[in-house]
């Protein structure tokens, strides 16, 4: 047996921030100015939120606290009434059903395919009845955006896309997160800009990014040190709830230096993800969907799913994984799981039968491939899991 365990990468082990947030920081914490709103202009939040607006080419971005603050924000700041049934994936982060409860809203579950995207007919079959469309990119894995636009359109229902772990995938060669009404990103550790904890969203709707400015905590004249346009704010003033959900300076300084990494991370997730699905999908045990056809992925992580095995060989597998040193979620198998839909109880009323995300969830494998990691350390990933394969089917 290949002595595997020795050697593991770690899979959980971040890449080291730039230099150049040291230094911010340490400015930062001279002048003791960590509040977004205290300096009268060119906060360090203030700076990212105009830079990352840039970067993503829409007129408005506005970073809180995580990116679930920021789907939070989005539900509510689109003026929606209590109880609208608000469409998601029934795959996705327990985070989002959560979002749309905390806004007192309806989370209506929609099926997903055994390629993580979102069922187009269940959607179809769903829209009539909702409100609006919260459509997360799970897993980075984009569903078709044209199908669901047009649908969308043709019901005249605002899209939210949950952009959380989609940062630097393109859609037809368009930015995912700028398809819709309103984007949400993450810079929570395991996505592509890691700040600890943190979010973001953009839009081109002066209306909804005044409301969301506010309800952030923007508390009286605060609206002024944002670069949208004031009347709207101050129309909002008051009349709105303050949240409390912003971000800080020292968040923005740690992120700040990380947007001109995101190409290169980019570049390199998406490399080591296509070298290691290939060799996955040499196995007639594994199988790695590939990516819609307008679609370019930006992935720091990779599913695939068990082609042939019973329940108790997935769990094998499991195990077999881990003793070689890779660490496999099979996300319908673990107790407790948070992206299993089953788990949401929270969610009121009864949970609908859903057998193809079920399914899916029984099958579906994911395994973290941090974009620092090199051919070497790809190729221990690999062995690791073919080996497991080995070692359950003979
Ligand atoms: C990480 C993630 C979230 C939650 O982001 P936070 O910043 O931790 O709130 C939501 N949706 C998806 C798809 C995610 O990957």
């Amino acid at each position: 047996m290949r002595d595997f365990q020795s050697a593991a990468p770690d899979l959980h082990e971040a890449e080291p921030i730039p230099a150049a947030a040291k230094a911010a920081i340490e400015t930062l914490l001279r002048s003791g100015d960590l509040f977004r709103y205290t300096a009268p202009e060119d906060a360090p939040v203030a700076l990212l939120e105009r830079e990352f607006a840039a970067m993503m080419g829409t007129k408005y971005a506005l970073a809180v606290s995580s990116c679930s603050a920021a789907l939070f924000l989005s539900l509510k700041a689109l003026g929606l009434p209590k109880g609208a049934k608000v469409l998601i994936p029934a795959f996705t982060f327990a985070a989002v059903p959560s979002a749309v409860v905390h806004a007192e809203m309806q989370p209506v579950l929609v099926e997903v395919g055994d390629n993580y995207r979102i069922d187009i007919a269940d959607l179809k079959a769903k829209i009539a009845d909702a409100d609006a469309v919260l459509i997360s990119h799970m897993r980075g894995h984009t569903s078709d955006m044209d199908a669901i636009l047009e649908l969308a359109e043709a019901h005249d229902l605002p899209v939210i896309e949950d952009a959380a772990h989609s940062l630097g995938t393109l859609w037809d060669g368009n930015k995912i997160g700028t398809l819709g009404r309103v984007g949400c990103f993450s810079f929570q550790s395991y996505k592509m800009i890691n700040a600890g904890e943190g979010g973001i969203l953009v839009t081109d709707d002066a209306d909804l990014v005044a409301r969301a400015v506010i309800m952030s905590g923007a508390y009286e004249h605060n609206w002024k040190k944002h670069d949208i346009v004031g009347e709207m704010a101050e129309t909002w003033q008051n009349r709105l709830p303050l949240y409390n959900l912003r971000m800080q300076n020292l968040s923005a300084c740690v992120i700040r230096p990380q947007l001109a990494e995101l190409p290169r991370r980019v570049r390199d997730g998406l490399q080591n993800h296509d070298y290691v699905a290939a060799q996955l999908n040499n196995s007639p045990h594994f199988d790695v969907p590939p990516p819609l056809p307008r679609e370019t992925r930006a992935p720091d992580s990779i599913q695939f799913n068990l082609t042939d095995f019973t329940e108790a060989e997935a769990r094998a597998f499991q195990m077999f994984a881990k003793e070689n040193g890779v660490g496999v979620q099979v996300f319908g198998l673990s107790t407790d799981n948070a992206r299993a839909f089953w788990n949401w109880q929270f969610i009121e009323g009864e949970m609908p039968e859903l057998p193809k995300t079920r399914a899916m969830l029984a099958n579906a494998c994911d395994v973290r491939l941090p974009v620092r990691l090199t051919r070497d350390e790809l190729d221990f990933v690999t062995g690791a899991l073919l080996d497991a394969a080995m070692m359950v089917k003979g």
